[in-house]
This record gives structure tokens, sequence and C-alpha cells, in this order.
């Protein structure tokens, strides 16, 4: 049985980001992916009753999503309003359909507060950026599951084909 991948909706190009755009990932590997059939697409933002367009949310500076996870960090939008709990059940859903569909690996959108994998934005809403990961990607880890960013597509392959 081939591996089945859960991929954010916005590297398919589903216009589900916070501002109303989806991403456009050029890869081969994605499109035989997408012939194949082994992809798994997830917003979890959209599907923890996020609107899109919404207002864009960072993780408090000096935290990550594991500390969010585990209920000593927050996520806000730049107004100042807390949206901690609605991405922490977006990671919930994450987990679930990761599960569901017994995937092991991830391919998720670097940067965001939920699917980002190497890094986040400061938290101040500056544009500023750090090292770090989202509470998605903190989740599905915490469960076993291998995220990728998209740019390390040819590493998930790679490991695909272990
Ligand atoms: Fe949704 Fe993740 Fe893409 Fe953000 S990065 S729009 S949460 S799939």
């Amino acid at each position: 049985m081939p591996e089945k991948i859960l991929i954010s909706a916005c590297l398919l190009g589903e216009p589900v980001r916070y501002n109303g755009s989806g991403l456009s990932l050029e890869s081969t590997l994605l499109s035989e992916w997408k012939t194949a059939g082994i992809l798994v697409p997830l917003c979890p933002e959209v599907a923890s009753g996020f609107q899109t367009p919404r207002p864009p949310a960072e993780i408090k500076a000096g935290q990550q999503g594991i500390d969010v996870l585990e209920g000593n960090g927050s996520i806000y939008e730049n107004s100042g309003h807390d949206v901690t709990e609605q991405f922490r059940l977006g990671a919930d859903l994450a987990v679930k359909t990761a599960i569901e569909a017994g995937c092991r690996f991830a391919l998720l959108t670097d940067g965001s507060p939920s699917c980002g994998s190497t890094f986040i934005y400061s938290g101040h809403h500056d544009g500023q950026t750090r090292s770090g990961m989202g509470v998605v990607t903190a989740a599905l880890r915490h469960h076993g599951v291998e995220v990728f960013a998209q740019h390390q597509i040819k590493d998930l392959a790679e490991q695909l084909r272990c």
C-alpha cells in the first residue's frame, strides 16, 4: 500500500491562506503524488472554523508551537485577539486526519503558526522570522508523523523510497 502524505491544502493552490490566496509549488514529484492519489489535503485553520480571508496570526514572541500545544503559549491576531484555542483545535484535527488516513509523513507550508516546520514569524507582526515550528507541526511530530517543509520535498521523496 503506497504511503499517504498529509499536505497543507494551500500547497495545492487552494485559496485558504489568511489573505485568501493559495500557493503554487511547481514540482514533478507533487504532480506524480497527486496522480497517484496519495495526497491528503487539509487546512487546519479552515477545519477549525476560521474564515478566509482572516487576520494574520502569530505565535507569541519567545514561544513555540509546542508551548501552545502544552498550554503554555498563545497565538494572537494582529489586532491582539487571542486565537490560541482555535489553533489548538486545528492541530487536533490535523492529528486526527493523519491517523485516520494512515499518514506517517506530512508536507506542510513553512512559516505558518500552524504548519511552519523550520521557521515561524516573530510574534510582533513585523515581518521578521525566527527558527521554530507551528502548533500543527508540533502536534504531528508528537504523534510520530515526520513533517517536511515544501522546500524539503526531495528529502520527503527520499524517505518514501526507504
Ligand atoms: Fe491552512 Fe496550513 Fe496553508 Fe495556513 S499554511 S493556509 S493553516 S494549510
